[in-house]
């Protein structure tokens, strides 16, 4: 097992008309699964192809371990590939097919390659399958015969391209729990290439968003989904999106302002420190679909109540989704499923101050929504108030 590390690497095509990855550092610790995670286009694949070797980088450095492989070929670098594309041999067994590549690249003996394919086959639940042909698998199993593949290479590392993509939703739901049951049996360092937010969010140790060739943030699942770096992971990650609308701090510095004034923010209140915005300076405000609240027009919130139109109501069955105007944005409620307005329906909604999240007219967040629990603050000072009283 080893660490990968990826030092300033950036990869220019058509003579650097193309920057496909923009000086990108990372570091993918010994057994970690980390997942790279963004847009079609962003530079995922890339990214994995030059740590297999199949590209090389303009720029930068690649480590497995202490080695740096910038100029080893794919096979030297003891990394097994896992793609969307399984390509089995349809003619041979699934024992064969398991096993071929093992014959052809090292010099084990037949009953060594053996017991690794029954290992293998039995970690992946296949061992009944061994003697069947591809044609007679299905996509599901497909996919574990090739996962079979890389396993009995025990390899330095596991590299998924969008592995599960052929999948129909609930295999591939299947599959991920599967990928990352036997990732962590096997502790092998791996990453893992989807366009997919859901799927970064359930399998990674860590994950990596990346826009437009460029890393917008590592961290694990939940700190990226509640501490977005800008707007873009904001957006990115959870779904349905963050609700977003621009908006303008007021004249004076207290509050923010958006719709001609008819949606207001306080910005100083006691318990969010003030974000150090002028006067005049755009700001965007964000809320999560969980955190806005939605009831009958005719009905007020404590917090600062607003009235839309419902446009469309999607159920979920655990909850309803609401979709309705803000000021020409697109936004969207979960709610439950109790509550079930019909499109046209004019509702009233409202968000707690403290679930808003503010981004600079660069897109930078500025304020994340703050998720202690009152209740639990409470708890924790006085559980600390009694540890002084004690000593
Ligand atoms: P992702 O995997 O995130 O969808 P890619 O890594 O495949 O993105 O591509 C990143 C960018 O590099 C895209 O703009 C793509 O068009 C470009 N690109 C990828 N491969 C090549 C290539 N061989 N020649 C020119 N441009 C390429």
């Amino acid at each position: 097992m080893a660490q990968i590390a990826l030092n300033h690497v950036t990869k220019e095509y058509n003579n650097g008309r193309i920057v496909a990855v923009n000086d990108l550092s990372l570091e993918i610790e010994d057994g970690e699964f980390l997942v790279l995670v963004g847009p079609s286009g962003c530079g995922k694949s890339t990214t994995l192809r030059m740590v297999a070797g199949l590209e090389d980088a303009t720029e930068g450095d690649i480590s497995i371990g202490p080695t740096r492989v910038n100029e080893l070929e794919p096979r030297e670098r003891d990394i097994a590939m896992v793609f969307q594309n399984y390509a089995l041999y349809p003619h041979m067994n699934v024992r064969k097919n398991i096993g071929f590549g093992l014959q052809l690249s090292t010099d084990l003996s037949d009953t060594e390659i053996e017991e690794r394919v029954e290992e293998a086959a039995q970690l992946l639940e296949i061992g009944e399958l061994l003697e069947k042909k591809p044609k007679a698998l299905s996509g599901g199993q497909q996919q574990r015969v090739a996962l079979g593949r890389a396993i009995v290479r025990e390899p330095e590392a596991f590299l998924f391209d969008e592995p599960l993509s052929n999948l129909d939703a609930k295999l591939r739901k299947q599959m991920r729990t599967e990928i990352s049951r036997i990732q962590e049996q096997l502790g092998v360092t791996s990453i893992y290439v989807t366009h997919d937010q859901e799927e970064a969010m359930t399998m990674g140790d860590r994950i990596a968003v990346m826009n437009d060739g460029e890393l917008q943030q590592i961290g694990e699942p939940n700190e990226v989904y509640n501490y977005p770096a800008n707007l873009f992971v904001a957006g990115f990650i959870g779904s349905p999106s963050m609700n977003t609308i621009e908006t303008e701090v007021a004249a004076d510095g207290t509050h923010l302002e958006a719709a001609g004034g008819a949606l207001t923010y306080d910005l100083g209140a006691d318990d969010h420190p003030d974000p150090d915005l002028s006067p005049g300076d755009r700001v965007t405000v964000g809320v999560r679909p969980e955190d806005v609240s939605v009831r009958a027009a005719a009905e007020a919130f404590t917090d600062q109540t607003h009235r839309a139109t419902v446009e469309v109501v999607e159920p979920l069955g655990s909850d309803n989704l609401l979709y309705f105007d803000v000021d020409g944005a697109s936004w969207t409620a979960r709610v439950s499923p109790a509550f079930e307005p019909e499109p046209g329906d004019e509702v009233a909604f409202s968000f707690p101050r403290d679930a808003l999240y503010l981004f600079d007219d660069r897109g930078v967040t500025v304020e994340s929504r703050d998720l202690t629990d009152p209740a639990e603050a409470e708890q924790v000072t006085a559980a600390d108030g009694d540890g002084a009283a004690t000593r």
